[in-house]
């Protein structure tokens, strides 16, 4: 596995520079992130963030399912982030299926019933990200009063755009996805 090779040589270096060993384990900055798992996204680099300095909650669009709000609880009541950011982006391959084609393919590839998973997948970014806000703000789970807001990241150019419920409903316009590309 010649990636792993490269990963461990990278590992190395990455040791023999490293001064970060007495770090707290609450988020210097305290602030949870939830993105999506794509590898164009590098919320370290994109946000200027630092071991240390944030909890950063990835997965398939970065949507606020189940498991990500999980993240936010322990987050948030254990280890003191007081401030959340939702980040999805432009050309996610969340906007590229559907459940009922992935779960077909599952069952013609694997033989699995795939018919009670929601794979999450969406149509409108901006719209998404609203309610993947939402779905946080009104969380029995988590605290009211944490500022939750939400933002498009542009893989073309690395820049963040806030998407707020009046953003969303106004401004259906040039970086949208192709709505039509999933039929
Ligand atoms: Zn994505």
């Amino acid at each position: 596995m010649p990636v792993l090779d490269e990963f461990l040589a990278a590992n190395e270096r990455y040791v023999a520079d490293f001064t970060k060993g007495d770090l707290p384990m609450p988020p210097g900055r305290h602030v949870a992130v939830l993105t999506c798992m794509d590898a164009r996204i590098d919320p370290a680099r994109a946000l200027g963030l630092e071991e240390g300095d944030a909890h950063v909650v990835r997965n398939a669009g970065g949507r606020a399912s189940d498991d990500a709000i999980r993240s936010l609880v322990i987050s948030s009541r254990l280890l003191g982030t007081r401030e959340f950011l939702v980040i999805h982006h432009t050309d996610c391959g969340m906007l590229t299926f559907t459940n009922d084609e992935i779960r077909e393919q599952i069952r013609r590839d694997l033989g699995a019933d795939a018919s009670g998973v929601d794979f999450l997948p969406f149509f409108d970014i901006d719209a998404t990200v609203v309610e993947d806000v939402a779905a946080i703000r009104t969380s029995p789970l988590l605290p009211r009063d944490i500022p939750v807001r939400g933002f498009v990241y542009d893989v073309r150019t690395g820049r963040l755009r806030e998407v707020t419920e009046q953003t969303s409903r106004s401004s259906h316009t040039a970086d949208r996805p192709v709505s039509g590309s999933r039929s």
